[in-house]
């Protein structure tokens, strides 16, 4: 790495969308640099059986992203592990990329940081998270073996974390806020089939209980107070949207960049790609295909702009 010389894409994010741009600017001979704040992969690498991305019917996340990682060092991508802290354009129209270890500059920026773990914003969550408190079942699961666990939310993640978790617990709750859960199908049916399973539908969690680490949850059901105890807590609620590193850039009520198919932002020489764009469909699938069409809208910028 030489933080003197010019990047031609500077890509914010490892995660599938990402990484994949990361190929594409690669394969186009354009300068690239990848800047990532944690592990590579983005969250899809807590999922321990994808099913549905095209040529692989079971891979874990981790093993698909760790091909396309290689394949995208492969391409010729640099990859630095930074956070980005301030991305801002200067009058020649080239960006100082502001990290917690360098400054880069770059003549496109393609952002593609993804989305974060929703909280539960409870009393004490804080304190007991890594306590008992967790996002990821693959992670975390094996520290409960025999122990009763709960997971927390009502769609696809939820079900995938709590059906792992059934083969390593001796209880696995699944809690959900409605009365019939967002997620559907075989998954959802391998999960009630299950002897250890139960879940706990139209109840929402009130209370953490534990001193140092977590020992049980309160709820609050259609029947009133319920108490279960608990050694672990999975929080599958959802994610948000957060990108505090831009400013000026467009973004809708809920956080996520404004942009159409192309990718491009309301900032020129800006990009953006995978779960942090506005979109309906946030899956592997069409991240690979943000990160693809964002580089080429980036080409398209530098072509006519520089
Ligand atoms: P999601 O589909 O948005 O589900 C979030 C769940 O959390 C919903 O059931 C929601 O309840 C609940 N929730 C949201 N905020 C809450 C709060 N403050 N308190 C309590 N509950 C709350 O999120 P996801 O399950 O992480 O999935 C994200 C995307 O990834 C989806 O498109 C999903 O299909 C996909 N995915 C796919 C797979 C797969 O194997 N194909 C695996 C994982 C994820 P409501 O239902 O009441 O809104």
């Amino acid at each position: 790495m030489d933080s003197k010389v010019i990047y031609d894409i500077v890509i914010v994010g490892a995660g599938m969308a990402g990484l994949t741009a990361g190929i594409y600017a690669g394969r186009a001979s354009k300068k690239t640099l990848i800047l990532e704040s944690s592990t590579y992969g983005g969250q899809i690498i807590n999922t321990p059986d994808v099913q549905n991305y095209p040529s692989e019917s079971h891979i874990s996340g981790a093993g698909l992203m760790s091909k396309v990682y290689a394949q995208a060092k492969d391409c010729g991508a640099e990859v630095e592990f930074e956070s980005v802290e301030k991305i801002q354009k200067n009058d020649d129209g080239i960006f100082n990329i502001h990290t917690n270890g360098d400054d880069y500059q770059a003549r496109t920026v393609i952002v593609a940081s993804g989305t974060r773990n929703r909280q539960m914003n409870l009393p004490r969550e804080q304190e007991l998270m890594g306590h008992g408190i967790s996002f990821c079942a693959t992670c975390d699961g094996s520290l409960y073996r025999d122990a009763a666990v709960a997971v927390y939310g009502g769609g696809n993640s939820a079900i995938s974390e709590a059906s792992y978790l059934t083969s390593i617990a001796k209880k696995v709750y699944l809690i959900h806020r409605r009365d019939e859960l967002r997620a559907s199908g075989v998954a959802v049916e391998d999960f009630m089939a299950c002897q250890n399973s139960e879940l706990i539908l139209s109840s929402t969690i009130t209370e953490l209980n534990g001193q140092d680490k977590l020992e049980g949850i309160v709820l609050n059901t259609p029947h009133g107070r319920r108490e279960l105890q608990v050694s672990a807590l999975f929080i599958a609620i959802g994610r948000e949207a957060s990108v505090d590193y831009i400013d000026g850039i467009e973004k809708d009520p809920d956080g996520y960049i404004v942009a159409g198919e192309d990718c491009v932002t309301n900032i020129p020489g800006v990009f953006v790609a995978g779960d942090i764009r506005t979109k309906t469909t946030r899956q592997l699938v069409t991240a690979a295909n943000d990160g693809a069409v964002a580089v080429n809208s980036a080409l398209a910028y530098m072509r006519n702009n520089i």
